[in-house]
């Protein structure tokens, strides 16, 4: 096994014990590989310890490593970066996630571009669960009526919500954005809308994320290792 294949399994065991401790079903957690910045080879090296949902941010560098990976035809790309709107086709064509919603317009571009051979693309609204200023997503409280907007897209299937909770949060106050978070799910699903997934969890704050109900944690440098931007 190579080391990037350990960090997966110690990852997905993690995963288990934390779903154990927390009472919630065995498996009921996906993780999504965060791949961003690293090669394709590192990608093949942990679709071959078993995982298929790769995360990828930067449109670019992810449309390149779709070709160079193109012989594996069962690996889930999830989209978790911010799409400019002249990029919104590449990810029509090629993704089968975009967690990245924080704008209607974003989702009829992707929506209208989705090809019709495909599936509709599974979205996750985006929302800036502290109200951070210059951060990506919408608010709390317009999280209900983007979802209720973008559900009605011919071409997309509207899965749930994603966050990225506050650097620097304690414990209490990580809790206390994901619980909101699946307050909000909760309050979707009273609106009448089977949305059933909660992105949320990275390598720092996963265990809270699936204490708190995550479906979806997306999990880069425990994996991968340290990023280099350069
Ligand atoms: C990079 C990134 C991740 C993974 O972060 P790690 O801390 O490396 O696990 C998860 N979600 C989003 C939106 C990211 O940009």
């Amino acid at each position: 096994m190579t080391s990037l294949q350990h960090n997966y399994q110690t990852v997905l065991s993690e995963i288990t014990q934390t779903e154990a401790a927390a009472h919630r079903k065995p498996g009921g957690t996906k993780l999504v590989a965060v791949s961003k910045t690293f090669p394709a080879s590192d990608i093949r090296e942990v679709y071959d310890a078993g995982c298929r949902d790769f995360g990828e941010n930067y449109i670019q560098e992810w449309y390149e490593k779709t070709e160079e990976l193109a012989d594996l035809p069962d690996i889930v790309w999830h989209v978790i970066g911010d799409i400019q709107s002249n990029k919104t086709k590449y990810v029509a064509e090629r993704a089968d996630w975009v967690h990245t919603i924080g704008r209607l317009k974003t989702a009829q571009r992707l929506s209208a571009q989705r090809p019709s051979e495909k599936p509709p693309l599974q979205v996750c609204i985006e929302v800036n669960i502290a109200a951070e200023p210059n951060k990506h997503g919408v608010a709390p409280e317009e999280a209900v009526t983007l979802v209720v907007e973008v559900a009605k897209l011919p071409n997309i299937q509207v899965r749930g919500l994603m966050c990225v909770a506050k650097a620097g949060s304690s414990d209490e106050e990580l809790r206390r954005q994901f619980g909101r978070m699946r307050q909000l799910l909760a309050d979707l699903n009273e609106a009448g809308i089977a949305a059933d997934v909660l992105s949320m969890g990275m390598s720092a704050d996963m265990e809270i994320a699936v204490e708190c109900g995550a479906t979806h944690v997306r999990v880069g440098s425990a994996i991968f290792g340290r990023r280099d931007y350069r």
